[in-house]
């Protein structure tokens, strides 16, 4: 996940939210992102909303001083997709609010190792979302490490249309083959 930087992409993100989409998740994902708003992120003062979006990244967000906009891919938007994804997502988009990159030798830092401290404190279920993300969604998911984002593939849609393996099943999943690779000590998942 990360900020939008690029001011055409933004305009084209923008673009695509003004496309009516229905939502199919099983719970309100505004209703949501009020409630971790009020909870988690009292100090943050803009106004946030979110759009499903179907371009650009898995998830990011654009901001002014005044308000702000979570943009989450349509891929997302379906009934299967767990709770703990999208309050993950929420919580990482907006401790950007809180957190803003940092530059480091001419080069934006979007996650520094504070915004990981802090995304660990409140969001556990970023390790089971990240699960469900990489045994489900993974083949139509690239990674752009430079660019600190995973994008979407063009292929998407076959993959909405597949069903989706349980938060549990793939958090067991993943546990055990972190474990084979890399022992108990199992390191950190990147960013979004
Ligand atoms: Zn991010």
């Amino acid at each position: 996940m990360s900020l939008i930087f690029e001011l055409i992409e933004a305009r084209k993100v923008e673009l695509a939210r003004r496309q009516p989409s229905l939502d199919f998740l099983p719970f309100s994902t505004a209703e949501l992102l009020t409630k971790i708003h009020a909870e988690l992120f009292p100090d943050v003062s803009q106004t946030v909303d979110v759009y499903f979006v179907a371009r650009g990244p898995l998830a990011c967000i654009g901001h002014t001083s005044e308000s702000a906009s979570i943009y989450i891919h349509q891929l997302l938007n379906h009934s299967e997709t767990p709770f703990a994804v999208i309050s993950s997502i929420l919580k990482h988009e907006l401790l950007h609010l809180r957190i803003p990159s940092t530059s480091e030798h001419g080069r934006k830092v979007q996650h520094s190792p504070e915004f990981w401290a802090a995304e660990r404190e409140i969001a556990p279920e970023r390790h089971s979302a990240w699960a469900w993300v990489e045994i489900n969604l993974w083949t139509c998911l690239r990674r752009r490490p430079k660019l600190q984002r995973i994008d979407v593939r063009a292929n998407w849609k076959t993959v909405w249309n597949q069903p989706r393996t349980d938060i549990a099943i793939c958090e067991q999943t993943i546990r055990e083959q972190r474990a084979a690779i890399y022992g108990e000590q199992a390191g950190e998942q990147g960013c979004w």
